[in-house]
């Protein structure tokens, strides 16, 4: 048994004002990194800001992360923040600034290093990096993996080194300005966490006791992503479901639908968790000994209930026999996301991955 989480995590409105103290205990400059637009429209940006101002902390920002971030935009931010003479960096945003904030913050350590050190074996050491969620589904607020997009390969992968957030400032008011389809995409990311983690071979009693008590507390709120209209509590619900996903895959890792995901993804650009939500239904299926736990966790009846209801909430999205074949053909080969499904998985398995409501062929 291991267990392993030393990110400082808050969730409760006004935290970030709230804890600004511990900010400047992180270093004496700080690299704010967001994506273009919406940590300027939900208040975060500004309470980030003036928490550090508050106590008195020089920052320079770095607003044009893209979705699914590319290694080239993080070794721009990594030249911006050392030219700045930042010592931490600030992550606010939804999963692509929050695990860019990661993957720069190493490069500005490692200053002599070029972009190759990403994806090698080498020191994980990296300068302080706080997390602020704006969006509930990737938990990268509390783990230490850092997705980036590798264009000479055509698709994503999680960089070589281990980067904990020092602190994660969530305050669930930011995610009232999520428009539905991305509320909806990036919940669904968080049960992929929940159920890639508990259908894993690398599966404990404490991660999966995460999964348990993160499933219900998920599907308690599970309405809102059809539309209902939620409470301050239930966007609390939300996130923090988020985080205990985070910690949980922290431990195991995810499985076949997050590998099988960065294919759509990097070819047709479906958001992420959409793009990992179509494979539940198919990967719960195969799950023979886990299935039925998990459905009375999240509370519906049977597989076909679970997999009508991700086809109301995510849509259909069309997969070309050609992105198939790359999928099924890379992820054959991942060994290491192989590894962690609990069940034997060959060519005919992975193929049934695509036996869904809600994948059509082109
Ligand atoms: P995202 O790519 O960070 O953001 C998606 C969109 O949502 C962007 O257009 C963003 O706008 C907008 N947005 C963010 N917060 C908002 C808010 N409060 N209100 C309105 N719009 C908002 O989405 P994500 O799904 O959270 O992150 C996906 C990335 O995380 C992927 O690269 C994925 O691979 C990675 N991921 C990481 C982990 C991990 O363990 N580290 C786990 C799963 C996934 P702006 O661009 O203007 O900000
Ligand atoms: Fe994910």
């Amino acid at each position: 048994m291991y267990f392993y989480m030393p990110t400082r995590i808050y969730c409760k409105k006004n935290c970030v004002r709230n804890h600004a103290k511990e900010l400047s205990a992180l270093g004496n400059k700080a690299l704010i990194v967001t994506g273009k637009r919406s940590a300027k429209e939900n208040g975060s940006l500004a309470d980030v800001q003036g928490a550090l101002t508050a106590e008195g902390i020089p920052f320079v920002l770095f607003d044009h992360i893209e979705e699914n971030p590319s290694i080239e935009t993080v070794m721009e931010a990594r030249d911006f923040g050392n030219m700045s003479g930042a010592d931490f960096v600030i992550g606010i945003g939804g999963g692509s600034p929050l695990d860019a904030a990661k993957a720069i913050s190493l490069m500005m350590k490692h200053r002599a290093k070029t972009e190759s050190f990403l994806y090698e074996k080498g020191s994980d050491d990296a300068y302080p990096v706080v997390s602020v969620p704006t969006t509930c589904g990737t938990g990268s607020e509390a783990t230490p993996y850092a997705i980036l997009t590798i264009h000479k390969k055509r698709t994503k992968s999680s960089i070589s080194h281990r980067i904990f957030p020092a602190l994660a400032l969530c305050d669930p008011t930011y995610l009232k300005n999520l428009p539905l389809a991305v509320l909806a995409s990036t919940s669904i990311d968080a049960l992929g966490h929940f159920m890639e983690s508990y259908i894993n071979n690398n599966a404990t009693l404490y991660s999966k006791m995460l999964c348990i008590e993160g499933m219900k507390l998920w599907a308690s709120v599970k309405d809102l992503l059809l539309g209902k209209e939620g409470s301050d509590t239930d966007y609390e619900a939300l996130l923090n479901a988020s985080t205990l996903a985070g910690m949980a895959i922290s431990h195991t890792g995810t499985s076949l639908p997050h590998g099988l995901s960065y294919y759509p993804t990097y070819e047709t650009g479906v958001p992420h968790g959409k793009a990992v939500g179509i494979f539940l239904p198919a990967y719960l299926n195969a799950a023979e000994n886990d299935q039925k736990e998990i459905l009375s966790l999240l509370n519906f009846r049977d597989t076909e209930e679970f997999a009508s209801y991700i086809q109301q909430v995510l849509g259909t999205v069309a997969i070309s026999d050609e992105l198939k074949r790359a999928a099924v053909e890379g992820m054959l080969s991942n060994q290491a996301k192989l590894a962690n499904c609990p069940f034997p998985v060959d060519e005919n398995v992975m193929q049934g991955m695509f036996l869904s409501k809600c994948i059509s062929s082109e």
